[in-house]
């Protein structure tokens, strides 16, 4: 048994860490997200590095690497911010799906637009009435001979208003015997007639924004189907357990990052002579954090070790996801009760943290529907 990272990857981390503390340090991260600002530059140094390229093999351009280099990245990245660990999973997972069930024409513009950083993608699954039951999509595509109609509405779309992004568009093209039938996978191009979108106003994910999208008598070309039609459940499924892999080495990142930061106010800010870490009180509620951390950390490496090997990791995915969102959500109420007043000005770090951890056990699939599926694996049906 290996608990440890391997040269390969223990080199990884520190380039990894390097690149944050040069392109995207977390006071930056928190400028960005105070002005709306998605730095278009560091998508193309992510590029240069070679992590957009990682996943892929060979022939596509890519690198050949697996889930246990990315949940590195990820968790270098989310030192920054979750935010800017979206900004690396959030086109990465929707590019794996089309270069998994896409054309040859749809893969060679991964080839020359996502893996030199010049295209981005987003997903659209949610809708306004459509979260966690998300099979229910009612966003129609009608199948018109040559292309599709398309006519409803989506929400919740990280990332779709920034410029050169394709959406990978989960619509209804026919109704089956389950929801989970008849849902299909377009590429949409959010400058199509007919494309509306709107930055839905939130408590963080400025940098990359969160939007809605309305669709009026959209006209998408046949060539924008991405698999099967009808197929789309089973392609969205398909990458679900790495996505949550990746967000969980996020999750751990900025957990860490929290605690690093509120371990070094407390040993320098002073109260009644004394250091306000070495109150007991302070001392073991950051080991409790440590600890705390250090479990998410493993169950994210464990999930991501099993998916390196081939293995199913629905479980262990959801069980990572559920750990280290909720982690980063304690570790942020944490530190701004150790930086106290520090941390509840909005110049703080902290406070930012705070804010943007609101939303780990919500997006991408909430806390709930992560036990539920955890329970399922235990042989209990739960609603
Ligand atoms: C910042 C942000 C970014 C997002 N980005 C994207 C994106 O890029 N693309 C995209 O498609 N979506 C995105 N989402 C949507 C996200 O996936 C949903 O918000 C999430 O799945 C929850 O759905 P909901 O908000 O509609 O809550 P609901 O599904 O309405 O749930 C409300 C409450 O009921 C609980 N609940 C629901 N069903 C069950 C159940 N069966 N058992 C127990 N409890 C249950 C939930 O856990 C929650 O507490 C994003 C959301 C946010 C906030």
């Amino acid at each position: 048994m290996d608990f440890g990272l391997s040269e390969e990857l223990a080199a990884l981390q520190q380039v990894a860490r390097q690149f944050v503390d040069r392109h995207c340090p977390p006071q930056s991260a928190k400028e960005w997200d105070e002005t709306n600002t998605y730095p278009a530059g560091l998508f193309k140094a992510m590029a240069e590095a070679g992590w957009l390229g990682l996943p892929f093999p060979p022939e596509a351009g890519g690198d050949g690497g697996g889930p246990l280099e990315l949940a590195v990245i990820a968790e270098q990245l989310g030192r920054a911010s979750l935010d800017m660990a979206m900004c690396y999973i959030g086109t990465l997972i929707p590019s794996l799906t089309v270069h998994k069930f896409g054309t040859p024409e749809q893969r060679e513009a991964i080839r020359t637009g996502m893996l030199t950083g010049e295209k981005r993608y987003a997903v659209a699954m949610s809708e306004p009435d459509t979260g966690s039951d998300a099979a229910a999509l009612r966003c129609a595509a009608v199948d018109k001979g040559d292309h599709y109609l398309i006519n409803g509405q989506k929400m919740w779309c990280t990332g779709a208003g920034l410029p050169d992004t394709t959406i990978m568009m989960y619509v209804r093209t026919s109704k089956g015997e389950r929801k989970h039938d008849g849902i299909s996978l377009l590429l949409v191009d959010p400058d199509t007639p007919g494309v509306e979108l709107r930055q839905t106003p939130t408590l963080a994910r400025h940098i990359l924004g969160t939007y809605e999208v309305f669709l009026t008598d959209v006209v998408v070309p046949k060539s924008a189907l991405v698999g099967e039609q009808d197929q789309g459940w089973k392609i969205m499924l398909s990458n679900l357990e790495l996505e949550r892999v990746l967000m969980s080495g996020g999750y751990v990142g900025v957990a860490q990052a929290t605690l690093d930061e509120m371990l070094e106010y407390s040993k320098q800010r002073t109260a009644f002579g004394r250091p306000v870490g070495t109150f007991q009180a302070l001392a073991h509620a950051m080991a409790d954090m440590q600890t705390e951390i250090d479990a998410a950390r493993l169950l994210a490496y464990r999930a991501a070790w099993m998916l390196s090997q081939g293995l199913p990791a629905s479980r262990e995915g959801a069980m990572a996801k559920l750990k280290g969102s909720e982690t980063y959500v304690a570790a942020a109420r944490l530190g701004m009760q150790v930086c106290a007043g520090h941390g509840f000005s909005t110049e703080s770090v902290m406070s930012f943290r705070w804010r943007e951890s609101i939303v780990a056990p919500i997006s991408g699939g909430t806390s709930q529907i992560q036990r539920n599926g955890i329970a399922r694996s235990m042989g209990l049906r739960s609603y």
